[in-house]
């Protein structure tokens, strides 16, 4: 695995033109994995304190439709933002502080893209991604309510 991604060459592979905002935006992203964009664009104004919101939302939206980084918003949630693409990965989501974590999907077979269809009635369809969240209690939530619980 190669810890420091070049950025650029990201920019570059996916067609777009390689600016500060660009390079900004993506690092945010790939240090902060599931992060929204007002902690986006704080991350990104430590380094470029001039940049504007709308800059980078308008960034945020140009990787996500190029398939750079990938949206999420779980229900009752923001959007969040993520470098881990193309795996087809999932998210379980805690009821209690929205923490996400990721779950992943059979390491190299996505067996959720390949929905049951007894009738045949999903043919011709041309499925490229499964949108699963799990919903529950993280480990901390679910400590907290038990000690809370208990006498
Ligand atoms: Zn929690
Ligand atoms: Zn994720
Ligand atoms: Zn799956």
């Amino acid at each position: 695995m190669s810890s420091t991604p070049d950025y650029a060459d990201q920019l570059r592979l996916a067609d777009l033109r390689v600016t500060r905002p660009r390079l900004a935006v993506l690092e945010a992203v790939y240090a902060h994995p599931h992060a929204d964009t007002e902690s986006i664009f704080s991350a990104v104004r430590v380094g470029l304190p001039d940049v504007s919101r709308q800059a980078v939302y308008d960034v945020l939206a140009a990787l996500s439709a190029s398939g750079l980084i990938r949206r999420i918003q779980p229900s009752g949630s923001v959007s969040r933002y993520e470098s881990r693409v193309g795996d087809n990965h999932h998210h379980v989501v805690c009821r209690s502080c929205g923490v996400i974590a990721d779950v992943d999907c059979a390491v190299g077979d996505t067996p959720c893209l390949t929905p049951s269809d007894p009738d045949g009635s999903l043919d011709g369809f041309d499925i490229d991604e499964a949108e699963v969240i799990y919903w529950g209690m993280c480990p901390d939530c679910s400590a907290s309510q038990t000690s809370r619980s208990r006498p």
